[in-house]
């Protein structure tokens, strides 16, 4: 267990927003984790889990508390049956495309479109991650998770951590910050997926003539789409998609979108990235945030200054859409600090 002090949320995100954390704790074992949260409360400070913050924004006035920064690491068969389907688990501090990676080396189909989304195995449940037509929710079985109120580790199986669109028992209620989550188990199968696959995808497919769909094939096609359009959190400061889709739930509300010329999929989904394209937003800078002129929905960190700085391009592009559309964006990821 590693402990320092006095560490800028901007070095731990991927946004590289942020001021000081008091403390800052790596954990490598599951015995690292009760420890961590005893020095946490032997000094009275409250507690934030990060996997690689690529989904955590940093204010400025930092954080006076500790956060304990999750490496536990380790993967492999959970269990194996004779009718192709398998169960994998990681633990939780590996890196999700490394765990995506693993799966389709072996052969096997279910997360494969995952491929690339950046962060810890860890944090996918949290905000049940989705890309390309996938999303945990489809596979995970269940997961080991330390629970701060009992003081003990539990299982928590997928019927009961109220996974949605970008929602999860992980990310609201009563229960945020009551589980460090330790290791992840999956349900896959051995075989191809089934064409169509998500609009961009089967067009790469498409253009690029392939016809067989094997996990690592497809896992491929997703790195490449991906490549081909999101910044890389290693070279350029973002969180991926700042704002979340808007979900309509009555037929007058889709009616009402539609005669307006706006798209509405799956039944009720608007993409936000469209409403901000489409409010003539793509490639602006404000306040030193770079709205990505490949994929609308992701805001680039250029030169803001601070959080305020994102604090004020924020509202203007909220307040661009609501004018143009009538709809007000939320934003996707989560905030730490003052
Ligand atoms: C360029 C880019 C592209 C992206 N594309 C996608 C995408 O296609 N789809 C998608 O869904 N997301 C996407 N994201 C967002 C991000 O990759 C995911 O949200 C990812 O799951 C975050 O993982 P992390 O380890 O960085 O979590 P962090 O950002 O460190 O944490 C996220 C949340 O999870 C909690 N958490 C983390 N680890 C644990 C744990 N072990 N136990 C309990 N709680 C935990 C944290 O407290 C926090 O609330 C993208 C981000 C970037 C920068």
């Amino acid at each position: 267990m590693k402990i320092r002090e006095n560490v800028n949320i901007s070095t731990l995100t991927t946004m590289r927003l942020g001021g000081a954390a008091r403390y800052v704790i790596e954990v490598e074992t599951e015995d690292d984790v009760p420890e961590a949260y005893t020095f946490a409360s032997e000094r009275r400070l409250p507690v934030y889990v990060l996997g690689c913050g690529s989904n955590i924004i940093g204010r400025d006035k930092g954080f006076n508390g500790v956060i304990i920064v999750n490496k536990i690491m380790g993967m492999g068969i959970y269990s194996e049956e004779e009718d192709g389907r398998i169960e994998l688990y990681a633990n939780s501090g590996e890196l999700l495309d490394d765990f995506v990676k693993y799966s389709t080396d072996l052969g096997f189909s279910g997360i494969e479109a995952l491929s690339a989304v950046p962060g810890t195995v860890g944090a996918a449940p949290v905000q049940n991650v989705g890309a390309y037509g996938q999303d945990i929710s489809q596979t995970i079985i269940s997961v080991r998770a330390y629970d701060v109120l009992l003081e003990e580790f539990v299982e928590i199986l997928k019927t009961d951590m109220e996974l949605s669109y970008r929602h999860s028992i992980f990310n609201s209620g009563k229960t945020v910050g009551r589980y460090f989550i330790t290791k992840v188990v999956v349900g896959l199968r051995r075989g191809e997926l089934k064409p169509p696959f998500y609009n961009s995808l089967q067009r790469y497919l498409d253009e690029n003539d392939i016809h067989e769909y094997s996990p690592d094939t497809i896992r491929k096609a997703v790195r490449a789409v991906r490549e081909s359009k999101l910044p890389d959190p290693a070279e350029i400061a973002s969180s991926g998609s700042f704002f979340k889709n808007v979900y309509l739930t009555t037929d007058e509300e889709i009616k009402a979108a539609e005669a307006k010329g706006i798209p509405v999929w799956d039944g009720g989904k608007i993409p936000a990235g469209w409403l901000i394209e489409n409010a003539g937003l793509k490639g602006m800078v404000f306040h030193g945030m770079r709205v990505c002129d490949k994929a609308s929905l992701v805001l680039i960190n250029e030169s803001a200054r601070d959080y305020a700085d994102l604090d004020a391009a924020r509202k203007e592009i909220i307040e661009r859409v609501r004018e143009k559309f009538g709809y007000t964006l939320e934003q996707e990821p989560m905030e730490l600090g003052e």
